[in-house]
This record gives structure tokens, sequence and C-alpha cells, in this order.
């Protein structure tokens, strides 16, 4: 048994006592970081997992807190060595979900959060299909890009590149259990709540 089928078994079959994995997909710029330390600054029982990642850190961010940050040398070991979940490449970046953390957060009984894009969210509704998978939807295209020129983190070519991803993504929601519109933040908050905590 692969150690991810091993997961996958004891996720289902003791869904109640194990934790549990909630995806949570949505275009770049989206809002999906708001609303996630939002949730957990009001839950901490909840759990963020941090992603290994190839992209360079932006300002403020600090290795181990947003995410690790790895060369792609470095992350091409984890993939070959078995340490990740998930992964894929996003804008010329790799990204993926680190095993260990996962697994460990689960048997305490904890309810792990991924903060993932689509291909990340269909490569764990293969591997563990009791996963609740959330999509957070941009009220427009418009209103998308607007929030990630404001940001003010990425270079035009960058965020073009963001956009045409926000739409093959937009065009897969109904691939997930529950989609968000975050128009109004704490409507959209709230409605987290209700289908992550119940
Ligand atoms: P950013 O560079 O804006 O932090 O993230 C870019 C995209 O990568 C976002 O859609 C984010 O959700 C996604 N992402 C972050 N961590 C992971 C991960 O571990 N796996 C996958 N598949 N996507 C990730």
């Amino acid at each position: 048994m692969k150690r991810s089928d091993t997961l996958a078994a004891s996720t289902s079959a003791l869904n109640t006592s194990l934790g549990r994995l909630v995806v949570l997909t949505g275009p770049s710029g989206v809002g999906k970081g708001t609303l996630v330390k939002a949730l957990l600054a009001k839950h901490p029982q909840l759990h963020l997992s941090v992603s290994a990642t190839t992209r360079a850190p932006r300002p403020g961010e600090t290795h181990g807190k947003e995410y690790y940050f790895f060369n792609r040398l470095e992350f091409e070991t984890l993939i070959a060595t078995d340490q990740l979940l998930e992964w894929a490449e996003y804008a010329d970046n790799l990204y993926g979900t680190l095993r260990p953390a996962v697994e460990a957060k689960i048997a305490q009984g904890k309810t792990v959060i991924l903060e993932i894009e689509l291909v990340g969210a269909r490569t764990v509704r293969e591997t563990f299909p009791d996963t609740l998978r959330v999509f957070i939807m941009p009220p427009s295209l418009d209103e998308l890009e607007r929030r990630l020129r404001d940001r003010g983190t990425d270079a035009d070519p960058v965020i073009r590149r963001r956009l045409n991803h926000a739409k093959a993504e937009i065009a897969a929601r109904d691939e997930f259990d529950v989609q968000i519109v975050n128009d109004d933040f704490d409507r959209a908050l709230e409605q987290m709540e209700r289908v992550i905590i119940g």
C-alpha cells in the first residue's frame, strides 16, 4: 500500500475521529488568503497547510510561515522522495503540499486546509475523495484584475498569466462541492464557516 493510500483509507474510514482535508481553490487575487486568515483567527482548531514553492518570497513573506521556499532542484528532490501530497506548476513556479505535516495534523484530528490551485485540487480529489472542495469566485474578472493590480505584488506579464489561469479555474468551478462568491467579505466568511465548521 502506498503512503497516500494509507492516508486515504484512514481519512475515509475514521472520518469522525481523524481530521479531514478541505481544499480551497480560486483564482489568484480572489481573496482566499484573507478569508483563510480570518477563518483561522476565529477557529484555531483548524490548521492551514504551509506549502512548498519555488516562487521567490514577496516582501514580508518568511520561510516556514507563508511558504517553505526552495530552489527547483530542492523541490524536485521533494517530488522524487514522495514528500508531496500533490504539486503543480503555476505561472512558471512549482507549488506543492508537504505530505508529512498534513499527515501528522490529520492523525491529531485536525481539519487541514489546503489553499491550492486547480491541478493540485484535482490530484487531491483522486487520492482523497472525501475531501471537501470549496471554490472561491471573484464577483467578476474585471474586479479580479483590479484586485491583482491593487495588490501591487506582481509585474504586468505575471498579472496577465494569473488572469489567464483565473479563466481556466473559473471554468472548472463545477468540479467543486461548494462555490462561494467573495463579493462581500463577511458574507463569504460566514459561508465558509458554515461549510467547513458546520
Ligand atoms: P501565490 O504565488 O499567489 O502565493 O500562489 C499562486 C497559486 O498557487 C495560488 O492559486 C495558490 O492557491 C496556489 N498554491 C499555493 N500553494 C500550493 C500548493 O501547495 N499546491 C498547489 N497545487 N497550488 C498551490
